[in-house]
């Protein structure tokens, strides 16, 4: 399923930019830096999906790949949130845009909301939960690169990050760990992937 070719279909600055929904999608959210093109490029087992993050004006809409020919699914990439300070009227566009988007999308399936274990959950991660949850969109912590930490750390942060996925309606209740650099819990990710597009 993965091993298929995955091609860039489009971006998205507003609503009236999305394709036609015509396949599942997955969407992959996360602060700026917590290392969602590495897992995207990991997931896919490519190196196509990172171009968009690196081109400019491109950070803030949502990128749209279809994984397989014909697409069997999709994969969106949300725009990264958390930025410093980003001037309020970037990040009001931004609400509107995924807010409008979790809500009106019938095609989508799960959001995988990324974490650095380094770092843990924040009050901005908080704020994506609450719009998910709001969104009654399904949604799972993946804890990124987990080989950045020692293990008995990694622990501690995936402890807590359990503990918080538990107090939210949207979230499965547990976490997938992640090392893109290492290769690690990438087949779980990939499970988690399959089981979604197929329900
Ligand atoms: P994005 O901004 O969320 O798309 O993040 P990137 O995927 O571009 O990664 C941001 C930085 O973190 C880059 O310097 C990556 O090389 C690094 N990075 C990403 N994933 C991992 C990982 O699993 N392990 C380590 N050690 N570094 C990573």
């Amino acid at each position: 399923l993965f091993s298929g070719s995955v091609t860039f279909l489009k971006s998205a600055p507003s609503l009236e930019f999305l394709p036609p929904p015509t396949v599942p999608e997955i969407a992959f959210a996360g602060r700026s830096n917590v290392g969602k093109s590495s897992l995207l490029n990991a997931l896919v087992g490519r190196r196509a999906i990172a171009r968009t993050s690196v081109t400019p004006g491109r950070t803030q809409e949502l990128n749209f790949f279809d994984v397989g020919d014909p697409p069997r699914f999709r994969v969106v990439d949300m725009p990264g949130y958390g930025f410093a300070k980003a001037p309020k009227d970037v990040v009001k566009k931004w609400r509107f845009l995924i807010n409008d988007y979790l809500r009106g999308r019938v095609v989508l399936k799960r959001t995988l909301v990324l974490i650095d274990s380094r770092h843990g959950v924040k009050p901005v991660d908080l704020d994506v939960m609450k719009m998910l949850d709001e969104a009654a969109v399904s949604y799972r912590l993946v804890l990124t690169k987990a080989d950045k930490i020692k293990a008995s750390e990694l622990e501690r942060v995936a402890d807590l990050t359990r503990a918080e996925a538990r107090k939210h309606a949207a979230a499965f209740p547990d976490v997938i760990i992640t090392s893109s650099e290492k290769r690690m819990g990438i087949d779980d990710l990939r499970g988690f992937v399959m089981d979604s597009i197929s329900e």
